[in-house]
């Protein structure tokens, strides 16, 4: 049996990370077993599908590389196959048509909940054949309905409890309940992988699966994903879009490795993985059934790993974005991503981190001195390191010759006292990279310029 999984997304929203991981885990676990992957765009719901959320989704699976198998399944153009099976079920009154609208369904299904009574959908149009408008529904047959989900072990549901279910609206507007069925059983899905918040619909499925006499495949209801309070994951928490974390500038590969986390455990404490190392490691089994915490700090120093991996090229093309008012050329992009390689947690920092390279820095002229250094000491201090600087050709104004140069000053004067103001003359600020790697990305005009302009500013 070839192992067939699916992610079924609705095109009502932008890429959840909640979606993405279920693609991941599905895509993960038919990879593993040799299996198939499938993309289907669950698009039936006419009124909230858009375009641009379906764009939203296929990109940022590719983006992630999920990369499914064959072409992409839209469930709208599946229409004429659920209108045969819901005829056909018709026939064989199995289901039929009810006058209740499904607004009116949502208030008795309202009003019981109030009353604290199980819903029932008990429909006094029942089995008429005369009527052939309103919604379809299911015969409810009774019993119990048992099933083993791969995470979650045994579950047992009454029936009876799901009343006669609403398949569709009419015979062209199948609901997702119905449409799933058909859809998974035709396109032979072996296991249905999908967030636990599905759990309820999952004995819907299969009451509709065993009077259309499908085979049931495999379940796995996935752990929820919770914010750090163990609320659910919202807007308020950061993002909850695999778009929104691309945009914050977090890594595809970073971003992948994570989701991967968020509920499944690997069996040693090994955290950084590519795609190929969880397609060999996944387990359905060492998946977690309570809730998975998005830890935004993990997140981030999985995020800063890979960024370290990153060759400076590739890492100044991820940074340009964010200094494009300032039109830099790519030496300077470089120099500055390789400045700030080690500290960032993710792209959209550069600007807070970097900005001071290229903006005129704003600081009070006492944070130029450094612990009991009066304003005069400081003030000749950082002339003495100016001689020493403009001493040094400007081709070879890096790291290496000003360090080389400037060190025996600074350890003759002392080193905080030398470094500090000469550190705060370039960058104005009160944390920063040392000032011989500021200077060399600044250029010697530049470097000259912001340390006369400090001793200006010292009275
Ligand atoms: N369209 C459903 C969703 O977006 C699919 C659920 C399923 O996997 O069956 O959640």
């Amino acid at each position: 049996m070839k192992i067939k999984t699916r992610i079924a997304p609705s095109p009502t929203g932008l890429f959840h990370i909640g979606n993405a991981r279920t693609a991941l885990f599905s895509y993960l676990f038919a990879k593993k077993n040799h299996g198939e992957f499938l993309l289907r765009i669950e698009d039936t719901d006419i009124e909230r599908s858009k375009k641009e959320y379906e764009d939203d989704i296929i990109n940022g699976l590719r983006w992630l590389g999920i990369i499914w198998d064959g072409e992409i399944i839209r469930q709208r153009d599946r229409a004429p196959k659920h209108r045969e099976y819901l005829e056909k079920l018709l026939a064989e009154s199995k289901a039929f048509y009810c006058r209740h609208t499904p607004a009116e369904l949502a208030q008795e299904q309202k009003n019981q909940e109030l009353e604290k009574i199980p819903f029932r959908h008990d429909c006094q149009h029942k089995y008429d054949p005369e009527i052939s408008d309103g919604v379809i529904r299911l015969k409810n047959p009774g019993g119990k309905i048992v099933f083993k989900d791969l995470i979650r072990g045994e579950l047992i549901f009454e029936s009876e409890l799901l009343g006669d279910l609403v398949l569709a609206k009419d015979l062209n507007t199948p609901l997702y309940n119905f449409a799933v069925v058909i859809d998974d059983a035709e396109m032979e899905i072996t296991h249905v992988i999908r967030g636990d918040d599905h759990l309820s619909n999952t004995p819907k499925q299969i009451l509709t699966q065993e009077a259309l006499g499908f085979n049931r495949p495999e379940y796995a209801h996935l752990p929820l994903i919770l914010a750090a309070d163990r609320s659910k994951l919202s807007k308020r928490h950061g993002g909850t879009s695999v778009t929104e974390y691309k945009n914050m500038g977090y890594l595809p590969q970073a971003l992948l490795n994570f989701m991967a986390l968020l509920g499944w455990h690997p069996a040693t404490d090994q955290e950084i993985f590519s795609l190929e190392e969880l397609i060999q490691e996944f387990d359905l089994n060492r998946v977690q059934k309570a809730g998975a915490v998005f830890d935004k700090e993990k997140l981030d120093s999985i995020n800063r790993h890979y960024i370290k991996q990153l060759v400076p090229a590739e890492l100044a093309k991820h940074i340009a974005p964010h200094f494009i008012a300032y039109n830099l050329n790519p030496e300077q992009l470089i120099k500055t991503a390789h400045l700030f390689q080690d500290r960032l947690n993710r792209f959209s920092e550069i600007k807070d981190l970097a900005g001071f390279l290229f903006d005129a820095p704003k600081y009070q002229p006492e944070l130029l001195n450094w612990k009991n250094s009066s304003a005069g000491e400081t003030k000749s201090n950082l002339e003495t390191a100016l001689m020493v600087l403009e001493k040094l050709p400007i081709d070879s104004f890096n790291i290496d010759t000003i360090t080389t140069e400037l060190m025996p000053v600074a350890n003759k004067i002392g080193r905080g006292e030398v470094l500090w103001p000469l550190r705060v003359a370039l960058s104005g600020l009160d944390k920063s990279p040392s000032p011989f790697e500021i200077m060399e990305v600044l250029g010697k005009a530049e470097s000259v310029a912001r340390i006369k302009k400090a001793i200006d500013k010292i009275k």
